[in-house]
Order: structure tokens, then C-alpha cells, then sequence
């Protein structure tokens, strides 16, 4: 009698369960196993890439959410031009590829014994790929903390807090001020501080004209900032005395010295400023994941340190880590490069598993930040492992930025590459 898979894994499952001996060890589950720790973009992409790669290696996810929301794209919810469906994803696809998706959230890697516990499990692993994501330092902020992001959102985990954000623009009188605590590098999204103070001025402008946004910033300097100041004058007259954004640069080089009173949306910084805010969004200063932390994964920058050919931590052979909480030295931390990373790491880990060196990979990111209405600007770059294997560096003459001098009809085609970037890369993904 001949049985299809499913059959014989149905016949398989209740022998076991009949309590028979003697059935003979067959080679189901004999493939390799590779336990992912985050189903975000870098974990969802690597569990999706190991199994389109090898679909005999058992692989397993743990995230503790039923739905993961972009952080991509959330700005545009801010900006009411989206909304927050659009950005929520489910994993059905992988699930029915046969990866395991299992909701728990993982408490430790035990690198040594090969296995992560989490929901009171333990989780056998041959490797291990972490990618939590970031851990956001409430406390580095004065004032703030978890409790206090119920009322000053950061919105820089996206969902809950996103629609927080949101609510909270639309409540705010015409004639408010929108501030954003802008973090210190190095941070998830380089841009993003500087494209949600666009998209707030972007809602603004159509419904509360006399409202503005005001960035207070440790940096001074920030990613694509010509551009940005291009398109705040062309559209929310940056610089002139009805401007919509103001850019306060360098109110603090330390931000341990903002601090912030959440029941009156004060911020206070050291030079004696007090600023009354109507909307308070404080994103603040960001390490690794909790689990990258607990785990031994991080050094004492509060990232964790990789070999760069094949995202191994350099602290624990056999777990891997990608995404916002690894050492990518160039490359930023981004959802492209999360899943560039992923993509590198699944390839290394099947070359490993059938006993091949793997391969010298070269990486790319590219990032769109929708400025307003028809206003679109990205940066773009290739990146190779230098020839030591300690960096990965921009290859030079590939990438860049838009051009300064682009037409309006440039700006405006940016846009809708940025919408099919979204479409692309959450297919990718998600399946
Ligand atoms: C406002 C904003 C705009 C952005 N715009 C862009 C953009 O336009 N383009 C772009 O490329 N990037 C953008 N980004 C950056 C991008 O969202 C991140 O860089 C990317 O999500 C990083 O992927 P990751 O896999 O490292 O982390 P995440 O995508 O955050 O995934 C981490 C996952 O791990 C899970 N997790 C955490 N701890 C555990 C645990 N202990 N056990 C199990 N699971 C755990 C979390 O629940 C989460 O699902 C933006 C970010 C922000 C905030």
C-alpha cells in the first residue's frame, strides 16, 4: 500500500501516541535543525530562506506575536495616508511551507547545550539564529519608561503603539506642537525620526495648518539630510517663520541628560529649555534584544558582535544573529538589511550543513522615505566583505543618494518604488 506524507506522518503520530516499541526510526525529523528566535524580518526571511533552500531541515520559529506589524510604512499611518491593516502580517505561508511556528517568546539560548527554552520548552537546535530586533532603554530618559510610553509613545516597535501615535495627532489641537525626542546613534531606521516628522507636517498641513513638529536631536547631523531639508522647504517651509518642522540639532550630545515629565508632556533639557508638547514621542536610545542580552550574545556596546561572512556570533559558534541587534559595521539598521542579512546567513547555514565552505557574500540596502504628497527620496548601497573579513564596507561608486537636482517627477515615481519595495519585500518575507 503506498501512503503520501501526510498519511504516514498521521499513521507515524498515533503509533507514538499508542505507546508502540519497535517502529522503526525512519528518516522524518532526521534532517538538521535550526531554531529562529524572532519572527520579524530578519527571522521570518531566514526560516522561509533555509527552508526554500533545503526543505528537509526542520525548522522553527519562536515569536511570541500572532501578527507582526512593519515598521516600514508606519510612518505613512501617522501621516493618515495608510492604515494600520496594511501593514500587519500573519504566518500562514511559512507555516504551510512546514516551518514550525511556534508563539512563545524565547527566554534563553543555551549555546553550549544546543537549545533555547522557551514556554517551558526546550528547543534542540544544530544552529541557532537569533534576530530579536531591538530592546528600547526606557531609563536612559529621565521620567520615562514602559509605564510612560502608555502616554509619550515612541511608536518605534510598531502596532499598538503606532495607532497610539496616531490617535494622539488626531486629538491634538490645530496650533500644537508635535515633539520628537530623536535617539543617538546607533539606532533602528536612520532616516526614520526625520520621516515621521515629515509625515506628521504631511497630516498637518491638511488638516491643522497652524500645528508644527519640532525634532529635538543629540546628533548633529542625520541620514539623507539634504534631502530632507530640500523637501521640508519645498513643501512645510523649513527655515521660514510659519515653518511646520523645526530641527533642533544637538540639544543634549547626552541623552541621558533629557528628561521628561510624562503627566505634563514636558520635555527639559540641560541647557534650562522647557518645552511644553502636545504630542510627546520620545524614541529612545536602543540596545540588542532583551534575549541577545541574556544570552551572552552581546559585547559592551549592546550589540552583538558577528563574523560578517556568515552572521556567526564571534561569542558562540553555532548561534547566528542578524538584523538591528547584530555588528553589520556599514551596513544600517534597516528592514532591507535584515533581510540581505537573512538571506547571506540561510545560504552560510545550508553550506555548513552539507559540509561547504560558505560562499563570500556581497549585501545591499536600500531605504525610501516618503517626504509628502508625491515626495519621495532614497539612499542606496552595495556593500562587500573587505579582505580581512572584519568589515563589511560600501563598494564605492555603487548606490547613492536621489540627486538634489532630480524633476518633481522623480520625487513623485520614488514614491510609488518605495509602495512597490513594501509590496516586494513583505512578500518576501511573509510569503
Ligand atoms: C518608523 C520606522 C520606519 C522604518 N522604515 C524602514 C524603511 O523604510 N525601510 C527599511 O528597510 N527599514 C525601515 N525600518 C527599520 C526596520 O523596521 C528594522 O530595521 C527591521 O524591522 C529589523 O528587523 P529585525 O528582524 O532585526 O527586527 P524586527 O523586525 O523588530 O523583529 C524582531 C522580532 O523578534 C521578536 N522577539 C523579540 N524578542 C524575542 C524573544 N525573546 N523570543 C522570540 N521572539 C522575540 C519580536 O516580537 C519581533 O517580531 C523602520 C523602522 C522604524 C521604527
Amino acid at each position: 500500500m503506498k501512503m503520501n506524507r501526510r498519511e504516514f506522518v498521521k499513521a507515524a503520530g498515533t503509533a507514538t501516541a499508542a505507546g508502540l516499541v519497535g517502529v522503526p526510526h525512519l528518516a522524518l525529523g532526521a534532517g538538521k535543525k535550526v531554531v529562529v528566535v524572532g519572527g520579524g524580518t530578519g527571522g521570518a526571511t531566514a526560516a522561509r530562506y533555509i527552508k526554500l533552500a533545503d526543505a528537509s531541515v526542520d525548522v522553527t520559529i519562536l515569536e511570541p506575536k500572532t501578527h507582526y506589524y512593519t515598521c516600514y510604512m508606519s510612518n505613512e499611518v501617522l501621516g493618515g495616508d495608510r492604515n494600520l491593516e496594511t501593514i500587519r502580517f500573519g504566518y500562514d505561508q511559512l507555516a504551510a511551507m512546514g516551518i514550525r511556528v511556534v508563539h512563545a517568546a524565547a527566554e534563553r539560548v543555551d549555546p553550549v547545550a544546543r537549545v533555547v527554552r522557551a514556554g517551558g520548552k526546550d528547543y534542540a537546535f544544530d544552529r541557532c539564529v537569533v534576530a530579536p530586533g531591538i530592546e528600547l532603554l526606557y531609563d536612559r530618559i529621565k521620567g520615562y519608561s514602559e509605564a510612560a510610553s502608555e502616554r509619550l509613545p515612541h511608536a518605534w516597535q510598531a502596532g499598538k503603539q503606532t495607532k497610539l501615535l496616531r490617535s494622539q495627532l488626531e486629538a491634538m489641537p490645530n496650533g500644537g506642537t508635535a515633539v520628537i525626542v530623536a535617539p543617538p546613534n546607533p539606532f533602528r531606521c536612520p532616516p526614520g525620526p526625520y520621516e515621521r516628522a515629515s509625515q506628521m507636517a504631511h497630516y498637518f498641513k491638511q488638516h491643522k495648518p497652524k500645528a508644527k513638529v519640532l525634532i529635538l536631536d543629540p546628533k548633529s547631523k542625520f541620514s539623507k539630510q539634504d534631502l530632507f531639508i530640500q523637501g521640508w522647504k519645498a513643501l512645510y517651509g523649513f527655515g521660514t517663520e510659519k515653518a511646520m518642522i523645526e530641527w533642533q540639532p544637538n540639544p543634549d550630545p547626552d541623552p541621558d541628560a533629557i528628561e521628561v515629565d510624562a503627566k505634563d508632556r514636558l520635555v527639559k533639557t540641560s541647557f534650562g529649555d522647557e518645552i511644553k508638547a502636545d504630542v510627546l514621542n520620545i524614541i529612545p536610545p536602543q540596545r540588542a534584544g532583551k534575549i541577545a542580552q541574556v544570552s551572552d550574545l552581546t559585547d559592551d556596546s549592546g550589540w552583538c558582535p558577528v563574523d560578517k561572512k556568515t552572521f556567526e556570533s564571534t561569542k558562540h559558534p553555532g548561534v547566528h544573529v542578524i538584523g538591528d541587534a547584530c555588528i553589520a559595521t556599514k551596513m544600517p539598521k534597516s528592514g532591507y538589511s535584515a533581510n540581505n542579512q537573512a538571506k547571506v546567513c540561510a545560504a552560510a547555514i545550508i553550506a555548513m550543513f552539507k559540509g561547504e565552505e560558505p560562499g563570500t557574500p556581497s549585501y545591499a540596502n536600500t531605504c525610501y522615505s516618503i517626504v509628502g504628497k508625491d515626495w519621495g527620496v532614497s539612499v542606496a548601497m552595495v556593500y562587500r566583505l573587505s579582505a580581512d573579513g572584519k568589515t563589511i564596507a560600501g563598494v564605492e561608486g555603487a548606490g547613492g543618494l536621489s540627486p538634489m537636482d532630480a524633476p518633481l517627477e522623480m520625487r513623485r515615481r520614488e514614491v510609488q518604488y518605495a509602495y512597490s519595495w513594501f509590496r516586494n519585500i513583505t512578500a518576501d518575507i511573509f510569503g
